[in-house]
């Protein structure tokens, strides 16, 4: 049998590709990232590339030692030589602000926005929406705490999957606070469950001393059951002024603005960096457990790294994952457009007049050419099937004339047209047919 693509990854197919669903199409991937790139850009978020493999210290430290991604699912990179290793990365912020800080962007004026998008590694249990490499869309800002940066950073997020026609998201705030109101809620916790340690999986027994807020995280039944019976207190109840003041002015823009969120007492992200302002978007057929998206503030992140103190905000959803739930409520994306011309030859010896022309409108058009000759009948079957908005076609007659057999395909129109013209005419044609359409 052929060679496969490894477990967990998925090949994003083009257009024509037999069984093509709306979640696997590289195109409609494309209309993702597009859809982010016009929404964020438009709110003066630069594009950063950052590697998809960074120090594993760097991980750790910006993910958290305590986590499931750095404890279970990181991929590491080995090669010939002594160095302590690299890991893919398992998601993008922690790269995007080593990135800023080592470049020295925090000399530009703050708050700087970015965004990135690209694939992200952890080695998860594969299921649908659940995958060893996954692509995100991602935007930080940094230098500001000020809760207008928070509620603009959900606003957008909350923009682009409206762009994308998605209905049934649901963005869930919380707060999770600053490091003192943690420190509170954890010895809460400890104590709470310490009186239940014989029910713990051996996973939440670690994070009892680890970092207990994480057990409310947990993806083991036992532990879930345990919290369940417990009501345990949620992490709002143990907000402090300031954080409670900032909380309370980031619902205040939202609610200004008329963005949709729930409160949501229980948001704990599964990130140590966190502070304060914590979200997560949901989707209805993605499932409870598994979120479209997430994002929260991470003041405490830049220093952690080495750096000066910087706060900062960011958030990220996954690519496939927004595709499954477009796939799930039928939308499509905007029509695949076909190329502007069609270019054919009657004759073989015509073929490279053909190529030649074709290449001369490339500085302008997607043109197109048959590599073999063809009848007119041919030549404009296959203008139609590529969905050519013309067809040209040069024979003996066109070619000692220097001319084409131009064939507008809406119309039905023929002309002839001089090689030397054929930019212009093409150019005029359209902008006459974007008129007419736009009328
Ligand atoms: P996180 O960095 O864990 O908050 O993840 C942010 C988003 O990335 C999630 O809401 C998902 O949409 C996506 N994501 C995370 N892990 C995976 C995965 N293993 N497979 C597919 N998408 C993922």
């Amino acid at each position: 049998m052929a060679l496969q693509r490894p477990k967990g990854t998925q090949d994003h197919l083009p257009d024509g590709s037999p069984k093509l669903k709306l979640d696997t199409s590289a195109r409609a991937f494309r209309h993702v990232t597009d859809t982010a790139a016009r929404v964020l850009e438009r709110s003066g978020a630069a594009f950063m590339a950052t590697p998809v493999f960074e120090e594993a210290e760097l991980v750790k430290r910006g993910v958290g030692g305590s986590t499931d991604i750095v404890r279970k699912e990181m991929f590491t990179v080995y090669y010939f030589g002594d160095h302590g290793g690299y890991v893919l990365r398992p998601e993008g912020t922690a790269g995007m602000v080593r990135a800023y800080l080592e470049n020295g962007l925090k000399q530009l004026p703050a708050p700087f926005k970015l965004w990135t998008h690209g694939p992200m590694f952890r080695a998860e249990r594969q299921q649908r929406g659940r995958l060893r490499q996954f692509h995100q869309v991602d935007y930080e800002v940094l230098g500001s705490a000020d809760p207008l940066v928070d509620a603009e950073a959900i606003w957008l997020m909350a923009q682009v999957v409206q762009e994308l026609g998605l209905k049934g998201v649901q963005v869930k705030l919380g707060s999770i606070g600053d490091p003192e109101d943690r420190d509170t809620y954890n010895a809460y916790l400890r104590d709470l469950f310490t009186a239940h340690l014989d029910r713990l999986s051996d996973d939440s027994k670690d994070r009892l001393n680890r970092n207990p807020m994480r057990i409310l995280d947990s993806k083991s039944q036992e532990d879930q059951e345990l919290i369940a019976e417990l009501t345990v207190r949620p992490m709002l109840d143990f907000l402090g002024a300031e954080a409670a003041a900032h909380f309370s002015a980031v619902r205040g823009h939202l609610d200004a603005w008329g963005v949709e969120y729930q409160v949501d007492p229980s948001i704990v992200r599964g990130l140590d960096y966190y502070r304060r302002t914590a979200w997560e978007l949901h989707h209805a057929h993605i499932g409870a457990k598994s979120a479209l998206g997430g994002g929260g503030r991470y003041d405490g992140l830049a220093k952690e790294l080495g750096g000066q103190d910087t706060p900062g905000i960011g958030w990220a959803f996954g690519i496939e994952r927004v595709l499954i739930a477009m796939e799930e409520e039928g939308l499509s994306i905007p029509a695949a457009e076909g190329p502007v011309v069609y270019i054919a030859a009657l004759d073989a010896e015509y073929v490279p007049l053909v190529a030649s022309t074709t290449l001369g409108l490339r500085q302008t058009f997607w043109a197109d050419f048959g590599y073999k000759p063809q009848k007119p009948g041919n030549a404009f079957r296959e203008g139609e099937r590529r969905g050519a908005a013309y067809v040209a076609l040069i024979g003996s007659d066109e070619a000692a004339a220097g001319t084409v057999a131009l064939k507008n395909m809406a119309t039905g129109e023929q002309q002839n047209v001089a090689i030397n013209e054929l930019a212009t005419v093409l150019g005029a044609g359209l902008s006459v047919s974007e008129r007419t359409t736009g009328q």
